[in-house]
């Protein structure tokens, strides 16, 4: 893998290889390693018709390495098979916001993972998965009642996010059936442990708007009482933010819920707590194509801060998204035109807000990597020249990336956008009715060829136009 650099001659600065893939021991046969693929799966896109340089081919197509999904799913579930004594039940509820594509959610649930859920909508799309409720967790700070009444009837687990809707749960619960409620249920504890590096993704603030506040006064106490008076209230649940929050702030905030489920059950006198969901929010690097941290160095900052958390006693639950997906997505664009301006040249394509809604509104938080290809899907090679990366929409900040140092760049060739496998193109703004694009998953085989397969066609016009109320042009007479 060290010659990689030199055998494509990418002169964009990123580090290419390093990926999770190891290489193959000797006599194995050439399996290609992340970065290898992605590169493989752009030219077989482009030979297949899926993109193009040319006006033939659609202008734009998102990809997904669907090995990766499963190598990332797989390190996540042998972090903590590995901490923990066998038999020690640990669910890894997929974040669905991450990427709400009901395919993927089907793949990670063949690797084993449940989901997430923090709306209806994607209570939808895990059921349509067929994720079992036993599976799925309910999160959200504004359940409806009739949300709270479909999670407790299926057995979904709920995570209450304040008083009130505890209030709710336990009118909900009294009205049931007699016994505790199939539901396994429990509180959102904010630990208030702090911000990570970008404020809007930061949850454990000490005015964050989720979960209940654990060091405001008197607030610890009611906890506690809570539960004791609510025999049914078995799990806890923390969550400290997303990309941003370093894993001691992450570790810290367990630690805090750990405490808080030893206290109630020294209350109760007995083991009254038995599951702590410890959330997501492993961050990951924009910067290159290795996968840091990892979950095995995730696992470790927990252990270190937190050992009675791997000694057996409690269940796990993890919600992990970002960290899963991020690594295997890839927006591929045409470059549609180029131009210089006020001696700045600019590559116009159709890869903007739409699919990088972070990137395009908050740049310095959200930088992304542009890799160039040639217009035949082949690494493209060339002295760098600063350039900006345009998208299509009407308003001028509408940029990808700015003076990005390239090879420059021509109409017809495409840019490539990696990391965008969660919270980018899964997470379309509707921003000048742009189309969502089509995601293909892609496998590579032993010889070196890749297959796709249709994960989420392209919204069409019409279907565009039909969410746009064309059926009743005359509504507003
Ligand atoms: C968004 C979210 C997650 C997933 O966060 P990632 O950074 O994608 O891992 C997990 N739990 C809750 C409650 C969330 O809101």
């Amino acid at each position: 893998m060290a010659d990689r650099a030199g055998r494509t001659g990418r002169t964009d600065g990123a580090e290419r290889a390093g990926g999770a893939a190891a290489g193959a021991p000797p006599g194995v046969a050439w399996a290609p390693d992340a970065a290898e693929r992605r590169d493989l799966a752009v030219r077989a896109a482009v030979e297949q018709g899926l993109v193009g340089g040319a006006d033939a081919a659609p202008p734009l197509v998102c990809l997904l390495d669907t090995a990766g999904i499963r190598e990332s799913a797989a390190a996540l579930t042998e972090a903590f098979a590995a901490a923990l004594p066998p038999g020690t039940p640990v669910l890894h509820a997929f974040a669905v916001k991450a990427a709400p594509l009901v395919p993927v959610l089907r793949l990670l649930a063949g690797a084993g993972l449940g989901c997430e859920v923090a709306s209806p909508g994607e209570l939808a799309l895990a059921r349509a998965a067929g994720v079992p409720a036993g599976r799925t967790v309910l999160d959200s700070p504004a359940k409806t009642v009739a949300e709270l009444r479909e999670a407790l009837a299926l057995g979904i687990a709920v995570n209450a996010d304040n008083r009130q809707e505890l209030e709710r749960l336990d009118a909900l619960v009294a009205a049931g059936p007699p016994g505790p409620p199939a539901s396994p249920i429990g509180v959102r504890v904010n630990p208030q442990t702090g911000a990570g590096a970008i404020d809007a993704l930061s949850t454990a603030t000490a005015t964050s708007k989720f979960g209940i506040a654990l060091r405001d006064p008197g607030a610890r106490e009611w906890l506690v009482r809570a539960y004791l008076d609510r025999p049914w209230l078995t799990r806890l649940h923390t969550h400290s933010g997303s990309q941003g929050v370093p894993l001691p702030l992450i570790a810290e905030g367990v630690r805090e819920v750990h405490a808080l489920a030893e206290e109630i059950n020294a209350a109760a006198g007995r083991r009254q707590v038995d599951t702590l969901d410890i959330g997501g929010g492993l961050p990951v690097n924009f910067a290159s194509d290795a996968h840091t941290p990892t979950y095995a160095e995730y696992v470790a900052a927990l252990r270190a801060a937190v050992p009675g958390l791997f000694d057996g006693s409690y269940g796990l639950v993890t919600e992990f998204g970002r960290s899963l997906l991020a690594k295997h997505g890839l927006i591929l664009s045409r470059v549609e035109y180029t131009k210089t301006t006020g001696g700045r040249p600019i590559a116009l394509t159709h890869a903007g807000v739409q699919l990088a809604t972070r990137t395009v509104y908050a740049p310095a938080a959200w930088p992304l990597r542009i890799l160039p290809y040639d217009a035949k899907g082949a690494p493209k090679t060339g002295p760098p020249v600063a350039q900006d990366i345009a998208g299509p929409a009407c308003f001028a900040g509408d940029l990808l990336a700015t003076a990005r140092e390239l090879p420059e760049l021509s109409p017809g060739d495409l840019i490539g956008v990696p990391d965008t496998g969660a919270y980018f193109f899964t997470a379309h703004y509707g921003y000048n009715s742009l189309p969502r694009p089509a995601v293909h998953g892609f496998t590579t085989t032993p010889g070196g060829g890749v297959r796709f397969a249709l994960a989420r066609r392209a919204q069409t016009l019409s279907e565009i136009a039909a969410e746009a109320g064309a059926a009743t042009p005359d509504a507003l007479p």
